[in-house]
């Protein structure tokens, strides 16, 4: 009655959930082993990212001396194929039926390679160097974009084990799928819903009535803000947002990015001076292009902080033990306190 489906089973492949818009990635040759689109923790001593293991890792693009080759050690900024990856490059074609959908697994998955320096954290890096990788991630964001049936596109930096990081040297992973993210498509539905009932960005809105009541501003300049939602989920959780309307990082302008990297650098400084180098995952929120007028991109910042804070009860309720407000009054001390310090 539902026809014959293609046997997917011993490969990764996309499963649609029948009951919501989410696809969910089947993997199964990774057996038993924890898989989140990383890849299997690594254990060697010597570290796969820096500076003279070029040979073991596929390079797609490196910031080097112009004369230097391909895979020579010296470069500053390196992106290479994700040795882990479970997705490769090819059409999504939709097989199955209408209950029990599927499609090979297809996609983009990188690993920009942060600083040649494996103790290096973004917090420290010249605002040369970080400028320089804002771009790259940008950059990277919109050659995916344009690759076919890419519909979403992802920077995502988890830093410490406890927030999934595969390596301990300074990386970010670049993904791109063929389906849409959940969380994105929540904020797009919402935003929608919010235009067609007011005629404006639901996202620009809330920044407006964030600097009119200060309450839950960290910091901000001319072209970015960094706050805490009203509804944080986990404890300090922080959004940086632009403060001109847009819905793609990868069409932000370079001039602006000093700025960005000027306020992330603060941010990061203050958490880790506040919290002790917490764990830490930091997500872009972005379209692949500028598709949909009420979309507004944004990075989101989320310290894993204690086992039991922020977890999901039950499924869907998230419980927060520290209202925003006050994360952001310990935020804005201990950036003053830098401010003096400096
Ligand atoms: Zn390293
Ligand atoms: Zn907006
Ligand atoms: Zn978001």
């Amino acid at each position: 009655m539902f026809g014959k489906l293609l046997n997917f089973s011993s490969m990764a492949h996309f499963r649609k959930d029948p009951f919501g818009p989410a696809w969910v990635i089947i993997s199964p040759e990774r057996g038993l082993e924890a898989s989140d689109f990383g890849s299997v923790r690594h254990h060697d001593s010597t570290c796969p990212l820096c500076p003279g293991s070029e040979a073991s890792s596929r390079e797609i693009r490196a910031l080097r001396p112009s004369a230097s080759p391909t895979n020579s050690p010296d470069w500053r900024l390196r992106v290479i194929e994700n040795p882990a990856a479970l997705l490769y490059p090819k059409n999504f074609e939709q097989q199955g039926v209408e209950l029990f959908k599927q499609a090979p697994s297809s996609g983009y998955q990188e690993i920009i390679i942060e600083h040649p320096q494996h103790q290096m954290l973004l917090d420290n890096m010249p605002l040369e160097h970080l400028v320089d990788l804002l771009k790259l991630y940008r950059d990277r964001l919109e050659h995916l974009s344009e690759q076919p049936d890419v519909k979403h596109v992802q920077i995502t930096r988890n830093v410490g084990a406890v927030a999934g990081a595969v390596y301990e040297h300074p990386h970010a992973q670049v993904l791109a799928l063929p389906v849409s993210n959940r969380w994105v498509n929540e904020e797009l539905n919402a935003a929608q819903s919010y235009f067609d009932k007011h005629g404006s960005c639901l996202f620009c809105d809330v920044i407006q009535a964030e600097i009119n009541g200060r309450e839950r501003i960290i910091s901000y300049n001319q072209s970015f803000i960094a706050l805490a939602p009203y509804a944080s989920k986990t404890p300090f959780e922080t959004w940086i947002l632009p403060r001109q309307h847009g819905g793609a990082f990868s069409l932000q302008a370079s001039n602006t990015l000093p700025l960005l990297a000027e306020l992330l650098q603060a941010l990061l400084r203050a958490m880790n001076a506040a919290l002790d180098y917490p764990p830490y995952n930091m997500i872009f929120h972005s379209l692949p292009v500028n598709d949909n007028k009420n979309y507004h991109w944004h990075i989101e910042i989320l310290p894993r902080l204690t086992k039991q804070a922020g977890f999901d009860w039950g499924s869907g309720f998230y419980i927060n033990p520290t209202a925003p407000e006050d994360a952001v009054r310990f935020l804005r001390a201990t950036l003053a306190l830098q401010e003096v310090g400096a």
